[in-house]
């Protein structure tokens, strides 16, 4: 195929990525490449846990596109896709336009899954994108401030719940550990008055971690005064308050904030599409294609590989969506110029969860497990690594955590 047209939709970890890769690899003359985003910005999805606590400020989250790509090479259109349809091979957008592709690249990445708990979608916040963090950052400011200046105070405004104790809400958790202290001082409120409590369906929280990690981090959480509800379900949410179910009993939590962090889903464009789906992703070839549509790539939260090791998916991570974004990019170069098609295998290069301000625990290399200090230095190592992938020393200059020590 003469200078074919390859749509990538999605600029986050997996679109941006393959972005990176192709521009380096293919002239002006060998591909017409698109990239379609809606917003004119990147963001590092996993930081946006410190943008909504309001220990970052959100714009150091995300990048310009323009300054990412060579625009010589990659147009670039800023514009909300509203329909994948594989068997015309089109993308539409929300302008009226469309898109025609001769290969496509999904990489739409993540949605809260809600999974049906009355309220919630009206009543809880989520951490999905700058603005909703921004929202969350906002919206706990608000209730610190608003506590001191009504004639009655009301606990709830002091009381933040966080749904889940996986991955994103322990993080999340762990950056209000380190903010709450600066708000109570900046709006005079005593900090035995606020409450931080986590709800987790599971018996643990970080389901899948090695238990000496978890018990670290509830340790060092506990210390800062995060109270953990284990085994312990959320059965309504309410502007005022939430419900939840625990050994049978259920309890009445007054909270104006609820900040759901226990699920996440593919964009929901997926399984709208025609392209095959297994719950809403797409369960890829060994070259990360839809097998009902082999035109189409599909990387990051939007496809499903599988962990043969312990027959189950791999959890959707930055991490695994740039190694695959990787791989379809040399698929896409060998399509285009020729040359072998690759498979996609998974190597694991660690996990750390950060637990605040110089607070971490994970393991890398093969299972050494680390702990505080050193796992929040690690930490900030792997957030600067992504942005080189990404962006190149410019950008790692630009937006890197080089504050090891504060
Ligand atoms: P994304 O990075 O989410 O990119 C999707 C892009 O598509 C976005 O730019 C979005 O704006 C755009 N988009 C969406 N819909 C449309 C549309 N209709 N039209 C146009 N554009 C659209 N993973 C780790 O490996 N390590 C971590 O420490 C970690 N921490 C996390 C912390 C938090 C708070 C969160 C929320 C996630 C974390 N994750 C972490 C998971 C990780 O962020 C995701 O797995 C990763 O972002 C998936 O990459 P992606 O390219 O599939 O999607």
């Amino acid at each position: 195929m003469n200078n074919p047209k390859i749509v990538i939709l999605g600029a986050g970890y997996g679109g941006l990525t393959t972005v990176a890769k192709l521009q380096n690899k293919l002239g002006v003359n060998d591909a017409q490449i698109t990239l379609v985003n809606k917003n004119d910005y990147h963001y590092e999805s996993t930081w946006l846990h410190e943008a909504a606590a309001g220990t970052l400020h959100h714009d150091r989250s995300r990048v310009k596109i323009a300054d990412l790509i060579d625009s010589a090479k990659v147009n670039f259109v800023q514009d909300t896709v509203t329909a994948i349809k594989p068997d015309e091979k089109k993308v539409e957008l929300q302008d009226g336009n469309a898109l025609d592709y001769d290969y496509l690249v999904v990489a739409l990445g993540f949605e809260a899954a809600t999974f049906g708990i009355p309220g919630l979608l009206e009543n809880a916040f989520t951490i999905g994108s700058i603005n909703k963090a921004r929202q969350i950052r906002e919206h706990i400011d608000y209730q610190f401030a608003t506590y001191n200046n009504e004639p009655e105070t009301k606990q709830e405004r002091l009381n933040i719940v966080v749904g889940g104790g996986g991955f994103t809400g322990i993080e999340f958790v762990g950056e209000l550990a380190n903010r709450v202290p600066q708000l109570c001082e900046e709006y005079d409120i005593d900090r035995n008055k606020v409450r931080i409590i986590v709800v987790e369906a599971m018996d643990s929280i970080m389901p899948g971690f090695d238990p000496e990690l978890i018990e670290y981090a509830m340790n060092s959480l506990e210390a800062r005064g995060v109270e953990f509800k284990l085994g312990a379900f959320l059965k309504e949410v309410r502007a005022e308050g939430i419900t939840v179910e625990q050994n049978d009993e259920k309890e009445d939590i007054p909270t104006m904030t609820t900040v759901w962090a226990a699920g996440v889903r593919a964009n929901h464009l997926v399984e709208e599409s025609a392209l095959e789906d297994n719950r809403g992703k797409v369960e890829v070839t060994p070259e990360l294609r839809a097998p009902s549509h082999e035109d189409v790539f599909v990387v990051g939260d939007c496809a499903l590989v599988w962990n043969k090791e312990i027959d189950r998916p791999y959890p959707p991570t930055a991490q695994i969506a740039m190694q695959e974004a990787e791989v379809c990019a040399h698929n896409l170069i060998a399509l285009v110029k020729g040359g072998e098609l690759e498979h996609f295998e998974f190597i694991n290069r660690g996990t750390v969860c950060s637990l605040g301000h110089n607070d971490a625990m994970g393991s890398i290399f093969g299972g050494k497990k680390i702990f505080g200090w050193t796992a929040s230095v690690m930490k900030k190592v792997i957030d600067n690594r992504a942005l080189f992938k990404i962006g190149g020393v410019g950008l790692l200059l630009k937006k890197g955590k080089f504050n090891f020590f504060s």
